[in-house]
Order: C-alpha cells, then sequence, then structure tokens
C-alpha cells in the first residue's frame, strides 16, 4: 500500500486536473446546511473535518430520482410506453468523504443489490464512484462511531484515506481505483519513512478521543420477538413526533415511495425518499394500516436499524454512529439511548 504526500499549495490543481477524467463531488459551499453534491467548475470540496449536515446518500440514491418517462404524445407509437432514463455513469470522484459515511453507503447498497434483485440506479452509480475519504481527527460529541463497527480512521469502504497532517495531506492510496485517481489528479510524490506509524498514532488518538457509546451485543442474540415486544416501547418513543426528520438526514435510510407524474405531454416514473416514520408510508389502499400509531412507527425505525436488518445481511447495525439523527431530532430521541434500553432488555 502507497503512502503519498500532497502538498496542500497543490491540492486545487490536482483536483482542476483529475477532472479531466471524473466528476467531482463532495461537501458543498452551501452556507449553512452544506451537503454534498457535483461541485462546479473552481468550486472545492469543504475539507475543514466538519460533518454536513445532510448525508452524502444522496451521491448513489438521490432524494428524487426519474426511473422513467413515456411520451404522452397522440399519434406517438411509443405513447404510453415507459422506458428507462439512461443511469449517469460518469466517472465520480467523491472527495472528503467521511469513513463512517463512505461505511453507511456500503449499507445502503446491500439493500439494493442482492441475489433476487439488482437496482442499476444504485449499483451503477455507487461503481461509477471512487471515494476520496478524509479522516476525522476530531470526533464530536455526538461520534459514537466505534461501537458500530467503524470508525473515524476506518479504510474498509474508501478507495484513497486522506489524513490532514498541517500543510499536507497524507494519502493512503487503498485500492487500484485509488491509485488511477491519484495518478490523473497529478500526486505521485512518496510520503516520507515514518508516515505509517504517524497515520497510526493519529488514528489511535482520535479513536480514544470518541467516549460516546451504545452497546448491541445482548440484542445481536437476543429474539426478535422479546425485543419487539419489551414493555419499554412506549416510553421510549413517547416523545416522537414522526417528523422524519431523523430518516431523511441518516445517511444509512433508503426508505423510498414511487410515483408517476405529468408534465406537459411526459410521464416520469420517479422514486423519491419516503420515511418510515410517517403514516401513510405503510397505509395500505383498504385504508388498514399496520403500524397505525407513533409507537408502532419509531419501534420499526430501531428494530429495522438495530434487530432486522444485523439479522438479514450479518453485518453489523445498520447505523455508522454520525449523531445526525440525535443533532436534530426536534423531540430529543436519542438512538444510543434507545439502543441501550432494547440491549438491556433483550
Ligand atoms: S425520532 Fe425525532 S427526528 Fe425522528 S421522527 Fe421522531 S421526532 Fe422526528
Ligand atoms: S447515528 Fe442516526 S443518523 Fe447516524 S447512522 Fe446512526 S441512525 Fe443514522
Amino acid at each position: 500500500m502507497t503512502i503519498l504526500r500532497i502538498d496542500k499549495s497543490r491540492w486545487t490543481e490536482g483536483l482542476d486536473r483529475a477532472r479531466q477524467a471524473y466528476a467531482l463531488v463532495g461537501p458543498a459551499p452551501d452556507g449553512e446546511v452544506p451537503g454534498f453534491r457535483e461541485l462546479k467548475e473552481s468550486e472545492y470540496p469543504i475539507m475543514d473535518g466538519g460533518q454536513t449536515r445532510l448525508s452524502p446518500k444522496g451521491v448513489v440514491f438521490p432524494a428524487s430520482q426519474v426511473m422513467m418517462t413515456c411520451s404522452l404524445k397522440e399519434g406517438d407509437p411509443k405513447k404510453d410506453i415507459y422506458e428507462a432514463v439512461e443511469i449517469d455513469t460518469r466517472p465520480r470522484a467523491v472527495v472528503g468523504i467521511r469513513p463512517n459515511d463512505a461505511k453507511a453507503l456500503q449499507l445502503v447498497r446491500l439493500n439494493f443489490d442482492t441475489d433476487e434483485y439488482k437496482d442499476p440506479y444504485v449499483v451503477e452509480a455507487y461503481e461509477a464512484c471512487t471515494w476520496i475519504g478524509l479522516a476525522v481527527q476530531a470526533p464530536s460529541a455526538m461520534d459514537f462511531s466505534t461501537s458500530c463497527g467503524t470508525g473515524p480512521f476506518d479504510e474498509s469502504c474508501l478507495d484513497v484515506m486522506l489524513v490532514d497532517d498541517g500543510e499536507y495531506y497524507l494519502a493512503r492510496v487503498l485500492t487500484d481505483k485509488g491509485a488511477v485517481w491519484a495518478k490523473a489528479a497529478g500526486f505521485e510524490t512518496p510520503a516520507e519513512d515514518g508516515a505509517d506509524a504517524l497515520i497510526a498514532e493519529m488514528k489511535k488518538t482520535a479513536e480514544e478521543a470518541i467516549t460516546s457509546s451504545m452497546a448491541w451485543n445482548r440484542i445481536q442474540d437476543g429474539a426478535v420477538l422479546d425485543i419487539y415486544g419489551a414493555d419499554h416501547w412506549e416510553k421510549t418513543t413517547f416523545a416522537c413526533i414522526n417528523c422524519g426528520t431523523c430518516t431523511y438526514a441518516c445517511p444509512t435510510c433508503w426508505c423510498f415511495d414511487i410515483q408517476d407524474e405529468v408534465h406537459n405531454e411526459t410521464g416520469y416514473r420517479i422514486r423519491n425518499w419516503d420515511s418510515c416514520m410517517t403514516s401513510l408510508f405503510t397505509r395500505h389502499g383498504s385504508g388498514h394500516n399496520p403500524r397505525e400509531t407513533p409507537m408502532q412507527r419509531t419501534r420499526q425505525r430501531f428494530m429495522h436499524k438495530l434487530k432486522y436488518f444485523p439479522d438479514k445481511y450479518g453485518q453489523g447495525i445498520m447505523c455508522v454512529g454520525c449523531g445526525r439523527c440525535i443533532e436534530q431530532c426536534p423531540a430529543g430521541i436519542d438512538i444510543r439511548d434507545v439502543c441501550n434500553t432494547m440491549n438491556s432488555q433483550a
């Protein structure tokens, strides 16, 4: 594995050089609500180490995505026949993603890339990306990523991991894809001896700075119906107003709805993010709703993340400990508290 030394005075020059082969995606300079998007010429990713308010899941799973279109024009031989839209498979360099957010996108992909079904919209978008992560050197008080099978220096879902070392980045090139991007950017200067040890030391310091945690060992081993039927749920979920903010902010939530819309003489089949926290999400055409009450919906969110998902895929919980849902919940619901309660009663 190669470690490169990137002088920050050459950083934007390298990003521009790589733009000849890659669309540049990163934390965007969008004022108070930064999120990830494709950056225009002369825009560069924010690399201040802060967490974006919105997660980067839209890079592979957009909030609203046209999947198919059809003509509604009278006399058109293809009238009313839906056709898939062309999928954007341009190579994208996603620069500045946090290691646990990169892990989250891999968890999202699990749902769309199974033996039974491969969703080309998500899978091809994911494959088009080269993930250039930025290690988190100053985790916030809300960060509990190390409880979730990831962490501030988790390399497992990255192609390159950047570590900020003052006037330069140390870039650990982890995959062939990462090497191709580094070459396209002209980043080829090897780091000095000792860079590996320095990164290991920074990793240790960052992990030790995380004091927040949650336990899910007993949930993992417990019986589904016992955890589902535990008597704490009314109390645990009482404050939730089912606003859905947590699900939209979360990098691992992937509930969606598909709608048909008409604009002029074209029909559009669109996939939009939805939320398991809303009553409409599960209401049947008959009017019956299997998750009628707020408690049932809130319980579903936590059961899915902490029990159903790990049981189904065997790849840990559907949470990467980013803390966005805790920071943004208007009712003070904290997944760490809920998880610890579930765990203690499992
Ligand atoms: S847990 Fe909080 S953010 Fe999520 S739906 Fe309930 S009130 Fe809204
Ligand atoms: S901390 Fe909350 S927002 Fe972040 S991954 Fe876990 S459930 Fe999602």
